[in-house]
């Protein structure tokens, strides 16, 4: 029990205000219950109740030492609020982003893509970053934080990231200008996967003598034979990559029942180029019992191993995207080994060229065997 400072009164329940001691009565009496819990979010509120409640104290003609001990209070208070880089306001609730302290009020429109960790594409990047950039100009952002705005989402991109996409069934798939990668987290459920995967298969029905057979009839055949089953495009640019599409297809599909995803599927991070992928396949079927769906990355490199990527049913849309990214880059990647593969049997050409040179200056060949040869040889 302690005696009120204000009215001398006996209080069960006395309300401190730093060193000044208030009954209930006396405290509501300067509107205390109003501001004495509140957290302060605005200086402006701040400054009204500290000038009701002084108001209030001297009407009730409160004792002068009460009255300098609710001023002390609110400095005390006060002391504690922070001044925010953008508005000037000091408040009591703030957030500190690279070395700067904002108010919420004024942070939180920009909150939501600054701490945004992961994008879905390029574009979506470049959209964030003038989203926040228009909104800290527009907030009066210090010109210092503003000038770091760019160079944290410059960053993602000089990192050649393309895209990042979460499965939702504990695997993330990320694109980069060369390669992939499938991380695969604790919260992938093998077991589960594994038992959705064989559903997935269940459905494909298809002998290993027709796939066999597809290798030899051809490519128009092969073609048929096998869009019917899986609609690989890729697959038909030319007779070689036939030929592998259907050694390979024969093995997926021969051991689609008994196939475990162990072998697709590794703990941590797995990384393939796109010059080592050669097709893409999207296991999904929208049938009760199976909740997911899954994206089997072929690979045209024996010490490659293909890759799995298992995803919620709810996410096809985003799939179907970013196969179609997936295939812009492995057909870029092919082009890219088709013009290095050119340059190099030019510089070969070259190499040939100035070794006749050679042997005509020498005397060892004739200047029209030489013309000859060089006509052949460029197949002029
Ligand atoms: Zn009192
Ligand atoms: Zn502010």
């Amino acid at each position: 029990m302690k005696q009120c400072c204000a009215c001398n009164k006996n209080s069960f329940f006395p309300e401190m205000l730093g060193d000044i001691v208030l009954c209930k009565k006396c405290l509501i009496k300067i509107d205390g219950l109003m501001w004495k819990y509140r957290d302060f979010e605005k200086g402006e509120d701040f400054d009204k109740y500290r000038y009701k409640a002084i108001t209030l104290a001297n009407k009730n003609q409160f004792p002068a030492s009460v009255i300098d001990g609710i001023n002390a209070y609110f400095d005390q208070k006060q002391s504690k609020l922070k001044e925010c880089a953008a508005c000037g306001k000091r408040r009591q609730k703030t957030t500190n982003a690279n070395n700067f302290i904002f108010c919420e009020e004024c942070f939180s429109d920009i909150a939501e893509c600054w701490k945004r960790k992961k994008y879905f594409n390029r574009e979506e990047l470049y959209n964030e970053r003038d989203k926040v950039l228009k909104i800290a100009k527009e907030k009066n952002f210090p010109k210092e934080f503003i000038e770091q705005i760019s160079p944290y989402f410059e960053d993602k991109v000089e990192k050649n990231w393309i895209s990042t996409l979460d499965g939702n069934k504990g695997q993330t798939i990320e694109f980069y200008n060369d390669y992939l990668t499938i991380k695969t987290n604790k919260n992938f459920n093998e077991e589960e996967m594994q038992s959705q995967f064989n559903k997935l298969n269940s459905k494909i029905n298809i002998n290993s003598e027709d796939l066999k057979s597809f290798k030899t009839i051809g490519k128009e055949i092969g073609k048929e034979l096998i869009s019917d089953v899986i609609p690989i495009p890729r697959a038909f640019k030319s007779m070689k990559i036939l030929d592998m599409a259907g050694d390979k297809m024969i093995k997926h599909l021969d051991n689609s029942k008994t196939v475990s995803i162990k072998n697709y599927v590794k703990d941590g991070l797995r990384k393939v180029y796109y010059k080592d992928c050669f097709n893409t396949n999207l296991l999904f079927r929208n049938e009760e019992g199976i909740t997911v769906g899954a994206l089997l990355i072929i690979t045209n490199n024996a010490n490659v191993p293909d890759l799995l990527f298992f995803f919620d049913k709810s996410k096809i849309n985003k799939i179907k995207k970013i196969r179609k990214i997936l295939e812009e880059e492995m057909e870029k990647a092919e082009k890219k080994v088709d013009n290095d593969k050119k340059a190099t049997g030019n510089q070969h050409f070259a190499k040939q060229i100035r070794e006749l040179k050679g042997l005509l200056d020498d005397g060892i060949i004739t200047q029209e065997e030489f013309d000859a040869k060089k006509k052949q040889l460029l197949d002029l």
